[in-house]
C-alpha cells in the first residue's frame, strides 16, 4: 500500500512520537530525537527501514479525509502488524481524542467492516464494537 495521491505527512509527526520503535530504542509517547519541529526527520535519507516502511491508515486509505489527519484529531490509525487489530492510538497530550465524535464514528464503521477495533491511550485500551459500545480491552 502506498500514500493516496494528494496526501502527505506534511507537518504531522504523530508516528515519530506515539509509536514504540525498537530499532531507535524509542519508547512510545516520546518524540524521536531525530524529529525537528517544523522540519521533520533530520536523518530522512538514512532513517531506519521500519520508518521507511511505515504508512498510517490515513495516508493510504482514500476514505479518510483531511479532517481525520492524525495531527488534527490527535489519533493515529494503523493496522497492528502482529495482531491485525485496527488501532486508534492517541496523542499522550490528548488521551480522550479517540472519543471525538468524528474519530469514534470512523472506528465504529471499521468495526462494522469486521475489524477488531482497539483504541489505545497510554497503557489503557478499549475495544470499540460495531454497536458503538466500548469495553476495556487487555
Ligand atoms: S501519522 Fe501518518 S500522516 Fe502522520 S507522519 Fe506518520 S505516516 Fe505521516
Ligand atoms: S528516525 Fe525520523 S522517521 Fe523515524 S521516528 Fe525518528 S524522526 Fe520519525
Amino acid at each position: 500500500m502506498s500514500a493516496i495521491p494528494g496526501k502527505s505527512c506534511g507537518s504531522c509527526n504523530m508516528c515519530c512520537q506515539i509509536l514504540d520503535i525498537v530499532e531507535l530504542k524509542k519508547d512510545a509517547g516520546i518524540l524521536c530525537k531525530n524529529c525537528v519541529s517544523g522540519t521533520g526527520c533530520k536523518i530522512y535519507s538514512t532513517r531506519p527501514q521500519v520508518c521507511q516502511d511505515f504508512e498510517c491508515e490515513w495516508l493510504t486509505e482514500r476514505s479518510l479525509g483531511p479532517q481525520l489527519k492524525p495531527d488534527k484529531v490527535g489519533t493515529l490509525f494503523m493496522i497492528c502488524p502482529d495482531s491485525e487489530q485496527y488501532q486508534a492510538v492517541t496523542d499522550p497530550k490528548r488521551p480522550t481524542a479517540w472519543r471525538n465524535p468524528l474519530v469514534f464514528k470512523h472506528l465504529v464503521a471499521k468495526a462494522k467492516e469486521g475489524h477488531i477495533v482497539v483504541a489505545k491511550s497510554g497503557v489503557t485500551s478499549w475495544r470499540v464494537y460495531e454497536s458503538g459500545a466500548t469495553a476495556l480491552w487487555t
